[in-house]
């Protein structure tokens, strides 16, 4: 299984991340990676850059190492309503936009609140996935979300750096989740992107526990943006609304 983006990435920008873009970039190189985002915590997170590092991406060479940077954010959901703490001027300047829950920027609420929160971030034509769904303080209506996320075209992240070490028992609650997740998407014909959420460049594009999940529920590898360059390319530039790889 060869997957050829990696769009959940941290860089020293956030400053619990420990790796450069350009050691992330050589790694994706090593993975086969084409496609790497750099998404480093928006604003209202502690560990966040200054808003200024989103709308400066421009200057980063399109490509690093031969490999595709995409301008990216994991923005933070910031209250049960799907609102997110990316600024207008800000999303111009992005190619790639998570939706995610963090406990510094919104308490957990009820999952009837989380649910109605994730359908909301999933109308915004601009947010492409929502990153790490299986928080426990998080609690959602799945199936009531994947329907929603497969209506407005968007993705759910399958996010590895959760299910990385079988011996951890969160590690392994988060895989009974994302068995269930898988799922459901397979069901509901939702697709997924598979991410590393890297803090250190030595687990970006390493997605070998996913690749066991996806063989072992047997999920259709047609709903995986990350394995297939050209639909992963054509759903970035349908939410950017101009093609970024041209
Ligand atoms: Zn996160
Ligand atoms: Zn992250």
């Amino acid at each position: 299984m060869q997957f050829i983006a990696d769009m959940h990435t941290h860089t020293i920008a956030s400053t619990h991340a420990y790796s450069t873009i350009t050691e992330n970039a050589a790694e994706a190189e090593r993975k086969g990676i084409k496609i790497l985002a750099m998404t480093d915590h928006c604003t209202s997170t502690p560990d966040s850059p200054h808003p200024w590092h989103f709308q400066n991406q421009k200057t980063l060479p399109r490509k690093i190492c031969g490999v595709f940077i995409a301008r990216g954010v994991e923005a933070n959901l910031i209250d049960y309503e799907g609102n997110i703490d990316v600024s207008e001027n800000m999303y111009s300047s992005l190619d790639w936009i998570i939706a995610s829950y963090h406990h510094p920027a919104c308490m957990p609420g009820t999952a009837v609140q989380h649910t109605n929160s994730y359908i909301k971030a999933l109308e915004n034509p601009r947010i492409n996935c929502l990153g790490h769904t299986d928080t426990p303080d998080f609690a959602y209506d799945i199936r009531e979300v994947c329907v929603a996320c497969r209506e407005y075209g968007k993705a759910m992240e399958l996010n590895v750096s959760r299910i990385r070490d079988p011996e951890n028992p969160l590690n392994q609650r988060s895989y009974e989740f994302y068995r269930k997740l898988l799922g459901i998407c397979a069901e509901e014909g939702t697709n997924i992107v598979v991410d590393s959420d890297s803090h250190f460049w030595d687990t970006i594009g390493s997605f070998e526990r996913a690749a066991e999940l996806i063989e072992e529920v047997k999920f259709p590898h047609e709903l995986v943006l990350s394995l297939d360059e050209r639909r992963m390319k054509d759903f970035i530039v349908r939410h950017r609304q101009r093609n970024i790889f041209e």
